[in-house]
């Protein structure tokens, strides 16, 4: 496929090999950063960092109602939830007057998780798979909106599908 800029795609910062995650470490992921990234145009987003969590940070936990999920950090306990919550709504509704036609997120993540981050109804209980709070106010917010996470792109079919999705998103957004 030739590179189209028309078609935009935000993508989880640390799967580009941006420094932001909790730790100060990165997760990138080859094909994303070396190859998807000369077929469309990738907007880098980090929940955390642009909230303003310092890198390296103390890590925060899904908590309590899996309908309403609260971000706790995990030693002090500060709440997160509300800022967190108002700040993807706010970038969400720039990211999609930009133009948006699909997301690649990093899997297990609080922020960024499809249905891969952990949640804790009770601080003694086993956790239950939610999404992260920004893809939860991606989905409510943007519900057609083709959204994935890494992991959901390990195989070559998979990646086709992406790129058809996003292709035909962008087709209809630019009509
Ligand atoms: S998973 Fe999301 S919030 Fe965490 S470092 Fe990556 S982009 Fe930032």
């Amino acid at each position: 496929m030739a590179h189209d800029p028309k078609i935009r795609v935000a993508v989880s910062a640390c799967l580009l090999g941006e420094r932001v995650r909790y730790d100060g470490d990165t997760k990138p992921h080859t094909w994303v950063r070396d190859v998807l990234s000369r077929e469309v145009t990738l907007v880098p987003v980090c929940p955390e960092t642009e909230l303003g969590m310092s890198v390296p940070r103390e890590p925060v936990d899904l908590m309590g109602d899996p309908g309403a999920p609260r971000m706790i950090g995990v030693t002090s306990g500060e709440d997160w939830t509300e800022r967190m919550n108002a700040w993807c709504r706010r970038r969400i509704a720039e990211l999609t007057a930009e133009g948006l036609d699909g997301i690649v997120l990093k899997s297990r993540s609080p922020s960024c998780g499809v249905g891969t981050a952990a949640l804790y109804p009770e601080p003694s209980a086993e956790p239950l798979q939610s999404d992260g709070l920004f893809t939860k106010v991606f989905r409510e917010t943007c519900p057609d909106l083709v959204i994935v996470e890494d992991e959901d792109l390990e195989s070559a079919t998979d990646r086709q599908d992406f790129l058809a999705h996003v292709q035909m998103a962008a087709a209809r957004r630019c009509d």
